[in-house]
């Protein structure tokens, strides 16, 4: 079976990629080469192109048959979604917009996307179900929920098959060391602080210690990429069998401060980190943890490599890697 892996050279797709290896499907990767890397895309066939060209997204879904599309390709910056809505609402909204009306055109109606927990806002209820209200807090998470009701929409009236995945903290790298997490410029806190420890990055900054947590500091859900990539695998064998749209959260339902998530990071990296405390970012919810019971129960997923030590120990190897290489 052909699959089209959108965004296949960026940090979540390249680990899509290396799980895609051990399985018979015939994958090919269309990526505009913009935050993702070329090394990435793993030998396989890259169709180097932009979303915005519809016609040359469509050049490629009409001459390649492709039975489904997995889509990682976005903008992702929360703080950049704000001073740069616009960026967010193109690459986001109408790009994605494009994908979706080529497949429609052409009958290529299985589709997996990738959402965010962003949708949720700051959310009623811990841990967080699928049937939480959405209701996002800035605009990348606006973004995102656009297309999945967009989404519901075009399942009702053209039958067009989807599975929303809506990811917590991705984090962690290949266990084989050779991919990782590297975006640029970086935003993340576990690539934040590994590069501080490593020596490429002078200090950290932790963003808000006066949140209702237990140590002030923001509580999330990190899951690492490769359970992240598992749960791409299952849900696209689940789409192609029972040809019925749904919607998962995928995190560990486990929630760490990123005080604790520091600490350990001292830890495992045997070195003292520089850290300084600074006001909140804006359109940080203050606690997120996925309940992961439905993707559990009905796709048989669970996180095998998201216990905090695996993925600082593979961030860890992989940060030493570009540290050196850099
Ligand atoms: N964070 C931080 N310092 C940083 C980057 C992130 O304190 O330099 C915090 C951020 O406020 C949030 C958590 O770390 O509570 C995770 O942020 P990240 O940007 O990694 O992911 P997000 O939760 O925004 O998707």
């Amino acid at each position: 079976m052909k699959i089209l892996v959108v965004g296949g050279a960026g940090y979540i797709g390249s680990h899509m990629l290396k799980r895609f290896q051990d399985t018979d499907y015939e994958i090919e990767i269309l990526d505009n080469l913009s935050t993702g890397f070329e090394l990435n895309s793993q030998n396989y066939k890259l169709h180097n192109c932009d979303l915005s060209n519809k016609d040359h997204v469509y050049k490629i879904l009409n001459e390649n048959k492709y039975e489904a599309v997995m889509h990682f390709a976005s903008s992702i910056n929360v703080e950049e979604s704000y001073s740069d809505p616009k960026k967010y609402y193109e690459n986001n909204v109408i790009n994605t917009l494009n994908l979706l009306n080529c497949m429609l055109e052409l009958k290529i109606l299985n589709f997996i996307f990738s959402s965010t927990a962003a949708v949720y806002g700051e959310p009623q209820n811990i841990p967080i179900t699928e049937d939480e209200k959405i209701s996002p807090v800035n605009p990348y998470g606006n973004t995102k929920a656009i297309i999945e009701n967009v989404l519901k929409d075009y399942d009702k009236a053209y039958g067009f098959k989807y599975i929303s995945l809506r990811y917590f903290n991705a984090c962690g790298a290949h266990l084989d060391g050779s991919i990782g997490e590297r975006h640029k410029p970086e935003t993340h806190l576990i690539p934040l602080i590994l590069q501080t420890a490593s020596g490429r990055r002078e200090n950290f900054t932790i963003y808000g210690d006066d949140y209702d947590t237990k140590d002030g500091t923001c509580i999330r859900d990190y899951i690492h990429v490769m359970d992240i990539a598992e749960a791409h695998l299952l849900s696209l064998e689940n789409l192609m069998r029972t040809k019925k749209s749904d919607i998962y959260n995928i995190g560990n339902s486990q929630g760490f401060s990123v005080m604790e998530i520091f600490n350990l990071a001292e830890k495992i990296t045997n070195t003292k980190i520089s850290y300084e405390i600074s006001a909140r970012r804006k359109g940080d919810p203050t606690k997120l943890i996925a309940d992961n019971k439905k993707i559990k129960n009905e796709l048989n997923w669970s996180p095998k490599y998201s216990d905090l030590k695996t993925i600082l120990m593979t961030a860890w190897k992989w940060e030493k890697y570009l540290s050196k290489s850099n």
